[in-house]
């Protein structure tokens, strides 16, 4: 059996479109200063223990929205020196802050205005990352976020079935692109999506069968794709029995 052509490719937002962590650095910054001015006894915390509050929350709150871990993560970090009380005030601080800093990786624009010219692009999330907050409104056909109308995060299968409706295709048509092993290759891949690891950092490839593709950056993904499976003219065909491969 041959697989589809592919019509469609879908990004996860934090890490692989979105450089998140510097926003996140910097927004835990401002709530640290603001820590500071309420108390002194916030000097002697630093950026790196505010940042040691959120993996036992994610962990503890794995299926919870990322905006009530992030409010958890902060109130942990609050309630080290007695500021439970400042926690709306603080979660506006640090979501501010974190919009503001939040910005594409620099391959990111790039690669997008290639896949469009071939492919429907789409942007699919579990996190905060709302595209236009992140400077990539307008850049996506369709966007799809976790917990709006109760769809469950990754990796459940009713993430990805989302992802397959917003297409209009068949799962193998779509080709999901993300940098979490778990959940943007092998669990895309469960749901017959096809999927390519974006490894920045040249991390050793885990076990299990391999994705579809692997790149560094996303500079690659245009000719990896092609190799795949040819993309489609956007523009509606003139004649619909046409062979798919309008390249
Ligand atoms: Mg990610």
């Amino acid at each position: 059996m041959t697989a589809p052509p592919i019509t469609t490719v879908v990004f996860d937002a934090d890490e692989t479109v979105v450089d998140l962590s510097p926003a996140v650095t910097g927004a835990l910054g401002a709530v640290l200063a603001e820590m500071r001015r309420l108390t002194p006894a916030a000097e002697a915390l630093t950026v790196a223990d505010l940042a040691e509050d959120w993996p036992p929350v994610f962990a503890a709150m794995r299926a919870a929205s990322t905006l009530d871990i992030r409010r958890a993560a902060l109130a942990r970090s609050l309630a080290r020196v007695g500021l439970g009380a400042e926690l709306d005030h603080v979660a506006e601080i640090f979501f501010t802050r974190r919009f503001a800093l939040s910005r594409p990786f620099g391959d990111v624009l790039p690669a997008l205005a290639a896949l469009r010219a071939l492919y429907t692009v789409g942007f699919a999330t579990n996190g905060n990352s709302r595209a236009e907050r992140c400077g990539l409104a307008g850049e996506f056909a369709f966007e799809i976020y976790a917990h709006e109308g109760g769809l469950p995060k990754k990796p459940a299968g009713e993430f990805f079935a989302a992802v397959v409706e917003a297409a209009g295709c068949v799962p193998a048509a779509v080709v999901h692109v993300g940098d979490s092993w778990e959940h943007d290759v092998r669990a895309a891949r469960r749901a017959g999506l096809r999927a390519v690891w974006l490894n920045r950092t040249g991390a050793p490839r885990p076990p299990g069968p391999p994705p579809e593709g692997e790149v560094r950056s996303l500079a690659e993904l245009p000719d990896l794709l092609a190799g795949l499976g040819a993309g489609r003219v956007m523009a509606a065909s003139p004649d619909p029995g046409a062979p798919g491969a309008a390249r």
